[in-house]
């Protein structure tokens, strides 16, 4: 989402290298205004300098400049592109960003490649929100304007669609703050700063998400197979989910829900656990197993 008007991939092909350029990048513009201190964009440190402003991780915040691969503002999109794994991104706002990289920025033409390499979009979204001209998209809206294979996330329900947000865009999977909305979903997450961290906002849902709200679409009209546990059979449950999740099978492709360690799925089923426990606190042991 960008302001009115306003293309999101200009200030991303505009000429580079040359301080004449500044007026051509205006989303740099409050970003250096803010930048007196040290700022964290998603997961990358922002450091003024006198010459520029300095890049690089926030893991690597303390290494010295020599330990760090120094990288040109224009190469970072290919090293945004995988894990330390070597895993595809399809998600630049995951905190999955490889450290062990620097990058300085002198001009401002330099600042807003390197971020837009790192993190397309999210600089025209962080500006749109801070001068309160972003209009995140409903929930609604956008399933409503998917066709052809996409189509059938319209059949979803309200619960699952509100499911597929906490899941789908949990922090431990995404660092933007979801600011559309999902049918009773309340008023939507705020985007106050965390500390030194920018709150980089989401203004719509993503691929990622579509593609998981599409397989629960599909999923809510199988039969459904309903079972009983006790609280240790819950909890065993619960501790296999989160092993799952931190052990992914080699080659797991993030972007398809077509595989069932797919980690959108597993964070939706361990929402559906916990929710399972907290509604059976306080209920009666069962006394039948
Ligand atoms: S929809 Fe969710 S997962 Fe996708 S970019 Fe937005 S916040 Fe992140």
């Amino acid at each position: 989402m960008t302001p009115a008007g306003e293309p999101r991939d200009r200030a991303a092909t505009a000429p580079t290298g040359n301080v004449a350029v500044m007026a051509a990048h205006p989303h740099v513009l409050l970003l250096r205004h803010r930048l007196t201190q040290p700022l964290i964009f998603l997961e990358v440190l922002c450091s003024p300098r006198p010459d520029g402003v300095d890049l690089r991780h926030v893991r690597d915040a303390g290494r010295p400049d020599p330990e760090l691969q120094l990288l040109e503002p224009g190469s970072l999109g290919a090293w945004a592109e995988t894990t330390s794994q070597s895993a595809f991104r399809p998600n630049r706002s995951a905190p999955s960003l490889r450290p062990g990289w620097r990058c300085h920025a002198t001009t401002d033409a330099n600042l807003n490649e390197a971020l837009e390499q790192l993190y397309p979009g999210a600089l025209a979204d962080w500006n749109a929100w801070e001068h309160g001209v972003a209009t995140p998209m409903s929930f609604r809206e956008f399933v409503g304007r998917q066709t052809g294979m996409y189509r059938v996330a319209q059949d979803i329900t309200d619960a699952g669609a509100n499911a597929a947000a906490r899941a789908g865009c949990t922090q431990e999977l995404c660092l933007r703050r979801r600011c559309w909305g999902t049918p009773g979903s309340g008023p939507a997450p705020t985007t106050e700063p965390d500390g030194d961290g920018l709150a980089i906002p989401c203004l719509e849902p993503c691929a990622l998400v579509l593609d998981l709200v599409r397989w629960m679409a599909k999923e809510q009209e199988t039969p459904q197979i309903h079972m009983e546990l006790t609280s240790g059979e819950l909890e065993s449950l619960e501790t296999a989910v989160r092993i799952a999740l931190e052990h992914p099978p080699e080659g797991l492709r993030e972007g398809s829900t077509r595989h069932p360690s797919n980690p959108r799925r597993l964070h939706l089923l361990a929402t559906r656990l916990r929710d399972l426990g907290s509604r059976a606190e306080g209920h009666p042991p069962n006394k039948g197993t």
